[in-house]
């Protein structure tokens, strides 16, 4: 699997986009472990169980009602991929795919992004306990970084074969 280069030219910047995380690609490379022409696929690096990653559209997009139809496929179609390698990876028997449009569903990060999160019995106290978990995410305790490279190898490995 390549390793993650940064984009040669970063994208377009606007009012929206000043200061957001998910657009400053080369922050992110640690915890980046596939990409593709128009999505990265990251690591969490506050998991709320092993295995929590994250697809978004390389540029900023705030809604999913803005995708192109391009952008949109290759989102859905990485997203099938990812959690196939995600499931064989954890031994998940299920999984949660969640995506949060608005203060009042719960966005944090006003650049769209998938959660994907791998599923297992008792991994929660409850199985229905993963949408407050990704709310509290952003006040849980971030990985290290050498869990977060870790996690990134594994998952790497498993998307090789999926
Ligand atoms: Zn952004």
């Amino acid at each position: 699997m390549k390793r993650f280069k940064a984009p040669v030219a970063l994208p377009r910047r606007d009012m929206s986009a000043g200061g957001c995380p998910f657009c400053c690609h080369e922050g992110l490379s640690l915890q980046t472990f596939h990409e593709t022409e128009q999505c990265l696929c990251l690591y969490d690096i506050r998991p709320i169980v092993p295995g929590h990653s994250l697809i978004l559209p390389k540029r900023h997009v705030g809604s999913f009602l803005s995708l192109g139809e391009a952008e949109l496929m290759e989102m859905l179609l990485l997203a099938q991929r990812v959690l196939r390698a995600l499931m064989k990876c954890y031994g998940a028997e299920g999984f949660d795919l969640a995506l949060q449009e608005g203060e009042c569903a719960g966005q944090s990060i006003r650049h769209l992004h998938l959660h994907l999160v791998p599923r297992r019995w008792g991994d929660l106290p409850d199985p229905g306990d993963w949408a407050s978990a990704i709310e509290k995410g952003g006040v849980a305790n971030r990985i290290s970084d050498e869990e977060i490279a870790e996690n990134v190898r594994r998952i790497r490995a498993a998307l090789a074969e999926v």
